[in-house]
């Protein structure tokens, strides 16, 4: 086993996969309301081919994690299969997911093997969560939160993306919710990276002003360094609970990035914004060995570059939606 360093230093150890690019939501920071093509059966990888790669990073090159995404992750049938021969690598095994399917697979996926589960949520007044997700399955979401917690998944934590003049309004409510509940809110910065390219500086909604926000009703105390994860945790000073930031957008973090991504029909990403990809499908299904499958992902983590630009004239959106890179 050697590791794969990037050409900035970085150990590359978290793949993040994207087993679909469907979804049933169409959240209005990621997909667009109508026209999205899904991708034809046989164009997504399938479980085998998906967990050959997987297999491949960690034996190869020592992965330590690995995140199921989408689109909808559970979207995709059969998931606890998928799950149970992840589980089989050894890793720390998790996913992302909208929620609202968890009150039936809550339980299977965790006896399948996955470890953490993080559920998106970005209003908790229904009529808002409708018109965010273009979907009114604000009940299903919040059961989904509950069945992911009875299941016995530790941590559950709750994604929230703050959008300027939508539900930026929501900080101090998704705290109390989390301390409440006993989950861990992450408020995610909005990237540009939505299907209709409206994103602007002004839709960002700063970690520093959420935490700000929320410190002047629960205090808070920083919790110590976060290394490569991407969120920055506080926890409440009266003890009840964590909270988190991902400030991808006002304080990067892509010196620490260990991340790479796979995307439902297996092209490999070193980025989230990353205008290149590698075609690691053609590898797989023109019959290459496992070597070869090595060599592609060693070749492309060597273009792995130093982080994104936003906010730079140099910055170009990617053209895919965060639905079809894998969040
Ligand atoms: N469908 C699943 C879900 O919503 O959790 C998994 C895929 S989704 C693309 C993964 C994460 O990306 C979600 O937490 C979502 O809120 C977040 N996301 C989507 N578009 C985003 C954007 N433009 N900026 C920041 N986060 C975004
Ligand atoms: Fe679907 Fe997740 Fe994108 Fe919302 S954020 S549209 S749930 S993929």
């Amino acid at each position: 086993m050697t590791p794969l360093v990037d050409p900035q230093g970085r150990t590359v150890r978290d793949l993040r996969i994207s087993i679909t690019d469907r979804c049933p939501f169409r959240c209005t920071y990621c997909m667009p309301e109508e026209g999205l093509q899904w991708l034809p059966r046989d164009e997504l990888l399938s479980f085998e081919e998906l967990t050959r790669v997987a297999r491949v990073c960690v034996e190869r090159f020592g992965f330590t994690s690995i995140r199921l995404t989408g689109g909808e992750p559970t979207a995709r049938a059969h998931l606890p299969v998928l799950v149970e021969q992840l589980y089989a690598l050894g890793v720390d095994l998790a996913m992302t997911t909208y929620g609202a399917t968890m009150r039936l697979l809550a339980q299977d996926l965790k006896r399948a093997g996955l470890d953490r589960v993080n559920i998106s949520c970005d209003s908790l007044r229904p009529e808002r969560f409708h018109a965010m997700t273009r979907r009114d399955a604000l009940p299903a979401v919040l059961d989904g939160i509950d069945a992911a917690l009875e299941a016995g998944f530790s941590p559950v934590k709750v994604n929230t993306v703050l959008v300027r003049g939508v539900n930026d309004d929501e900080a101090v409510d998704f705290a109390a919710f989390g301390r409440d509940k006993g989950v861990e809110v992450r408020f995610i910065e909005f990237m540009p990276l939505d299907a209709d390219h409206k994103w602007t500086h002004e839709h960002v909604v700063p970690a520093a002003e959420t935490l700000a926000a929320i410190d002047a009703v629960f205090p808070l105390e920083a919790v110590a360094p976060h290394g490569s994860a991407p969120a920055t945790t506080y926890r409440y000073k009266d003890g009840t609970g964590t909270v988190g930031v991902i400030a991808s957008v006002t304080q990067p973090f892509c010196g620490d990035c260990d991340r790479v991504r796979l995307t439902a029909e297996g092209r490999f990403r070193t980025c989230l914004f990353a205008t290149d990809e590698t075609d690691l499908r053609a590898v797989l299904r023109d019959g290459g060995s496992d070597d070869d499958v090595a060599a592609t992902i060693t070749a492309a983590v060597g273009t792995k570059w130093a982080g994104h630009q936003i906010g730079q004239v140099t910055f170009i959106q990617p053209s895919r939606s965060m639905s079809q890179i894998g969040g």
